[in-house]
């Protein structure tokens, strides 16, 4: 008992046990966190119970024993924390995918520079340890410039996709050349310094290189294939440093990671190989040509089909985030609920831009959930609807994705508007859509085209039902 209170006591004296009570609890708020981030309602309070998790695990870094540098980390802590914090606030979003690759780099810079650290004090550790830093700074490495790339493409900033022959063959070679790098500062007893920057520059050109083929558009499921890389990087770089919060953090996103991004693959019927080294929607099979033409009409007749229709879905796209029209859109689902129509809103998994891009959005315009419907739960709706209003969607609902084998979306689930009785859809123009090919569902019998942007579309049938 002696010896217990004992070491009890050493322990708190070098603050050791509350550090690792402090991890215990950031692991938890991490979780559960994550878990309360699954549902539109609840994911506010999961961001804040997550953040409360990482400014304590930051927090308790202050008191490890032989910490040092506490100006420099303040520093850091301030610079790094004003900036998000700014850049958080004044984001669109839009451009949220692209500040989430930013971020997502910056995690795997952070981690491979750990392992950077954990490599220069070489003789510290111990092999094990040191393999582990190794593989954080290989895989933290690539997620940093890959993502950088993907931010760069994202952001309208990079716009060639870069393509010649031989290109899978140099980046496995120069892969390859990092591992095997790796593995030389692993077994030799006292790694050069060049080994270490050769390594560091090799994992850094094949993260920019596997990165640079990919088309912009894809780039949203390369991300969250990054996001799992840069977590992995995390988990193995808190094996190295013996940290249990960066080893339970790293390994939650690294497994959501991976979760989101074959979920992404999967509703976009597409395998992951073929997202990395394919060519979508950039001169790709177009699928078979059209028949028939695109029937225009007024926003004040949409507005009457709307008006007097017993049932509406509603089928959010791209175009409503990039006019901004989710508030709009409420007003307007709203009003056609007094009207005593039946209003839901239909949404595909890869709607938008990212996942759960149109129930933010729509949960921002304060649209209750139950209100909200996935593909699985409405599809079956549509053939007794009366009219179905597309807003800014297109491929998502362009219904050869069923019939046309060689259309570069065939086989992808697709929301069933083609059934409804009337299909209203308001786009700006004639613009395709993400995969760069004819929408059929525009061309038939029962689809009106109302052109111009949506959310001024949507104030014009306002004020005609407001006037009926
Ligand atoms: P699409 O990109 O297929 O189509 C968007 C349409 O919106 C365009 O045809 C455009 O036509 C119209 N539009 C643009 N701006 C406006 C505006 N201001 N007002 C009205 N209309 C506008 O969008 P979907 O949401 O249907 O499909 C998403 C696509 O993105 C899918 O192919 C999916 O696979 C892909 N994707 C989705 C990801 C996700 O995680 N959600 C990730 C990666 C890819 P016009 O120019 O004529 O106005």
């Amino acid at each position: 008992m002696n010896e217990l209170l004992t070491q009890l006591n050493e322990l708190l004296i070098q603050n050791k046990l509350l550090i690792e009570i402090v991890y215990f609890v950031v692991a938890l708020l991490f979780i559960l966190g994550l878990k309360q981030m699954s549902h539109p309602k609840t994911a506010r309070k999961g961001i804040i119970w997550a953040g409360v998790g990482m400014a304590a695990a930051m927090g308790i870094t202050f008191l490890y024993p032989n910490m040092g540098n506490f100006l420099l980390i303040s520093i850091a802590l301030v610079v790094g924390g004003g900036l998000a914090w700014w850049s958080g606030k004044r984001v669109e979003m839009t451009n949220m995918p692209q500040m989430i690759a930013l971020y997502n780099g910056m995690g795997g810079g952070s981690a491979a520079a750990i392992g950077a650290i954990a490599l220069l004090h070489h003789e510290a550790h111990s092999k094990a340890l040191l393999s582990l830093a190794i593989a954080g700074g290989l895989i933290g490495s690539i997620s940093l410039s890959a993502s950088l790339v993907a931010w760069a493409k994202l952001d309208g900033k990079m716009n060639r996709v870069w393509r010649f022959a031989g290109q899978k063959y140099l980046n496995l070679l120069v892969l390859l050349g990092a591992i095997g790098m790796g593995v030389a500062m692993a077994v030799l007893p006292e790694p050069p310094l060049a080994l270490t920057l050769g390594f560091f520059a090799a994992s850094l050109a094949y993260g920019a290189m596997m990165a640079v083929p990919i088309g912009g558009a894809d780039m949203p499921v390369v991300i969250s294939l990054f996001n799992a890389c840069t977590g992995l990087a995390v988990a193995f770089e808190g094996f190295a440093l013996q940290n249990n919060a960066m080893i339970i953090a790293g390994t939650v996103v690294g497994a959501a990671g991976s979760l989101l991004t074959q979920l992404m693959a999967k509703a976009m019927n597409r395998s992951l190989g073929n997202v990395l080294f394919s060519n979508f929607g950039e001169g790709g099979g177009s699928g078979e040509a059209v028949k028939g033409s695109m029937k225009e009409a007024a926003p004040q007749d949409a507005a009457i089909s709307l008006a007097y229709a017993a049932k509406a879905i509603v089928i959010p796209g791209y175009g409503m985030a990039v006019a901004q029209a989710q508030h709009k859109l409420w007003e307007l689902a709203q009003l056609l609920e007094n009207n005593g129509v039946e209003v839901k809103f239909a949404i595909h998994p890869v709607a938008g831009r990212m996942p759960g891009h149109m129930n933010v959005l729509l949960a921002e315009a304060g649209v209750p959930y139950d209100k909200i419907l996935d593909l699985d739960e409405i599809n079956a709706d549509f053939a007794s609807t009366d009219a179905v209003l597309v807003i800014g969607a297109n491929d998502v609902v362009n219904p050869v994705a069923r019939t046309d084998k060689s259309s570069p979306i065939y086989g992808m689930p697709i929301l069933n508007a083609d059934m409804a009785k009337q299909v209203l859809v308001v786009k700006r123009g004639k613009g395709v859509g993400f995969a760069g090919i004819e929408n059929h569902l525009f061309y038939l019998d029962n689809t009106r085209m109302v052109y111009g942007d949506a959310q001024k579309v949507i104030v014009e049938l306002i004020n005609t039902i407001k006037s009926l």
